[in-house]
């Protein structure tokens, strides 16, 4: 059973477990997709039931960071441990590279996700890597036909949050492939053009404000976070 923290369900699994279940979709036929929403994401699905129900549609929802374990903790619902989006895509990489699977990078500026898959491949050796596209087109019917063409077994689906979790609902099954996951910013990362906050910062929960300090105009967004909290406050109260 999933964990509801304001109407988005949370999958409570270890990253092991997680990673696992990762695994086993992508040996499953049909096809299948993992979101992993942080509270601004959550705050987004409050707003929107479209987002929502693609969002709660989707086989693994993960908590993409400490905001969420935090809100489901109030809520006297814990979930068992952060399991962001980026570190659940480099594991299973890890496993997909062991199996010989393929995969297929969808999203972020022209060249961006090119350039994440070499570097993927040269660190995950027997990674293949199926094919790549930028995350600006307007016409989902060729990118959908370039993945299937490709016959990639997973597709990394980076357009940024409700947009990714949108797309894959709707064009999963198209693309032929038995995994998408939505990871948002990841493709800039794997490709080393932005840099994930030192393990310092994340082990204090405070990832968030370093990527606030690198990147001040998210302020915006990021001011979804103390209105998530002050919403898992009052939700608190109508379930006491
Ligand atoms: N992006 C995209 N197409 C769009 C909008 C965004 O490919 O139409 C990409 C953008 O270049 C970035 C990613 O989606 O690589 C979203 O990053 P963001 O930091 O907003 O995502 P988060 O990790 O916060 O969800």
């Amino acid at each position: 059973m999933r964990i509801n923290v304001l109407g988005v369900g949370f999958d409570n699994l270890t990253m092991a477990e997680a990673v696992a279940e990762g695994q086993r979709l992508l040996n499953t036929a049909g096809a299948h997709y993992v979101a992993t929403p942080n509270p601004e994401i959550v705050e987004v699905c409050r707003e929107s039931e479209e987002a929502r129900a693609a969002v709660n549609g989707a086989d693994l929802v993960l908590p993409d960071g400490i905001g969420v374990i935090k809100g489901a903790a109030m809520l006297g619902t814990p979930l068992k441990e952060k399991t962001p989006g980026i570190e659940f895509a480099g594991h299973l990489v890890e496993k997909m590279a062991e199996e010989g699977k393929s995969l297929y990078l969808l999203g972020a500026k022209p060249g961006v996700a090119e350039e994440a898959g070499e570097r993927l491949r040269a660190k995950y050796p027997g990674l293949k890597i199926a094919g790549a596209h930028d995350g600006y087109f307007q016409e989902d019917a060729p990118v959908v036909e370039a993945i299937r063409q490709s016959g990639a077994d997973c597709v990394f689906v980076c357009l940024g949050a409700p947009k990714q979790e949108l797309w894959m609902a709707k064009n999963g099954e198209a693309t032929g492939a038995h995994l998408l996951c939505g990871l948002g910013g990841s493709l800039d990362v794997f490709a080393g053009r932005v840099e994930r906050a030192p393990e310092f910062w994340s082990r204090h929960g405070l990832e968030w404000f370093y990527r606030l300090c690198k990147e001040p105009s998210r302020i915006g967004r990021m001011m979804k976070l103390p209105l998530f909290l002050v919403h898992v406050k009052q939700e608190k109260g109508r379930r006491k």
